[in-house]
């Protein structure tokens, strides 16, 4: 791990706290989630549900997160032998990776990716591929890829596609389009895709994903998750968590959803981590997951209108704002302020507008490609959203 140094979100955090700058570098909301939530954790903790749950799960939240999976997505999880809780979604991937890799095996990703993908792929001693997701060239464009790419990277040691989409740091969600190109390379290679969906109802309502999409409209969620095309199901490790979808990022509470046999390879590894998570939780997780279908669209349509207030004040601090499709950040092109290193002009924003970010570069193999991008969280209350539109404006 001697390559690892500190994570970009601690760095930024600690110099957001010690400068008293607006943090909109590590994505976290600044406002809890929903208070019936917290009444059930509140609940839980004093009526004793403080001792080991098990192993997979309480039962309650297996049942909750197999029902989301086949109201949004129409797929059906048996809840004792495809489900499974773990200590966030990040638990889950580096689990997932370590159960299916051996050293030397090839995962492939798309880069950007997020930081702890590294770093788990490294523990497993395998090697990580990561295919370029190109940066629009202009404003308001997507941030693409090439699928003929991602096959030309497949060699025979390759394994495992491991996908983000809503993808962190970009805001890039994949069309239906790119994801049936996806899984046919999944399915003509043999690989087993591990989806990371922590963003999947951040997808906003102008994402390319909704654009003629009956499917995608009619349930209101832009998300398709990779696991419901053909020849998907048996080879897809479905992951996602609470943090981002019911603003509880500190809780740590995260799923895996998979055909037994992988799921029982993941609960091998997860057994030796942390065993068991957060009993108190997980009924509140139960109960987050089993609130009215119209919070999720309620929420998204609140994120989507903070996007555009962020992107208004970014805009008009003189920043190249590019498109956002989900999740929690909008990436700018900071070239326009003569900025050709992100990292030292992150570093040294708190100093001249008071608001922290997060220089792109940081998750890439190939730094060149993105020391002119710089990300911004829009996860935080109107009123500082304003006041950080204000602090920027000093860049100009
Ligand atoms: N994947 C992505 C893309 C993320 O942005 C994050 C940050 N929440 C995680 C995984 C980790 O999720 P968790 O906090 O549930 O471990
Ligand atoms: N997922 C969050 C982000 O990308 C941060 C999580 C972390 O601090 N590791 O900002």
């Amino acid at each position: 791990m001697q390559e690892f140094g500190t994570t970009i979100f601690a760095e930024m955090s600690a110099l957001a706290v010690r400068t008293g700058a607006i943090n909109l570098g590590q994505g976290f909301p600044d406002t809890d989630g929903p208070a019936e939530v917290i009444e059930a954790a509140v609940e839980a903790l004093r009526t004793g549900q403080n001792q080991y749950p098990p192993g997979p799960g309480i039962a309650a939240l297996r049942q909750a997160i197999a029902r989301h999976q086949r109201h949004w997505y129409g797929l059906d999880y048996d809840p004792d032998s495809e489900v499974m809780v773990t200590a966030g979604a990040t638990e889950a991937i580096t689990a997932a990776i370590l159960a299916l890799c051996e050293p030397g095996d090839e995962v492939l990703c798309l880069e950007p990716y997020y930081d702890s993908y590294a770093a788990c792929i490294a523990l497993a001693q395998a090697v990580r591929k990561p295919v370029l997701l190109h940066a629009p060239t202009e404003p308001g464009g997507r941030f693409t890829f090439d699928p003929a790419q991602l096959r030309a990277a497949i060699t025979p040691k390759t394994k495992v596609l491991l996908l983000n989409s809503p993808h962190n740091p970009t805001g890039f969600v994949a069309t239906r389009e790119e994801l049936a190109a996806i899984a046919q390379i999944c399915v003509d290679h043999d690989l087993v895709a591990i989806t990371d969906e922590v963003y999947e109802h951040l997808v906003f309502t102008d994402a390319a994903a909704y654009k003629n999409d009956p499917a995608v409209e009619s349930v209101r969620s832009g998300h398709i998750p990779l696991a419901t095309f053909p020849g998907m199901r048996e080879r897809t490790i479905q992951i996602s968590s609470v943090g981002k979808t019911f603003s509880f990022t500190g809780w740590k509470v995260g799923w895996v959803c998979a055909r037994p046999e992988l799921v029982s390879a993941v609960t091998k590894v997860k057994q030796f981590m942390t065993y068991v998570n957060a009993a108190p939780l997980q009924p509140a997780v139960a109960v987050a997951l089993n609130l009215d279908a119209s919070y999720y669209p309620d929420f998204a349509a609140g994120m989507q209108s903070r996007r555009d207030l962020l992107r208004t004040g970014l805009a008009d601090a003189g920043l190249t704002v590019l498109r956002t499709e989900g999740t929690y950040f909008v990436t700018c092109d900071v070239s326009s302020l003569g900025v050709t290193d992100g990292l030292e002009f992150c570093r040294a924003m708190p100093e001249r507008c008071g608001v922290v970010a997060i220089p792109s570069q940081v998750f890439y193999d190939h730094q060149d490609e993105a020391r002119h991008l710089v990300r911004f969280a829009f996860c935080k209350r109107p009123e500082v959203l304003t006041e950080a539109a204000k602090r920027l404006a000093k860049l100009k």
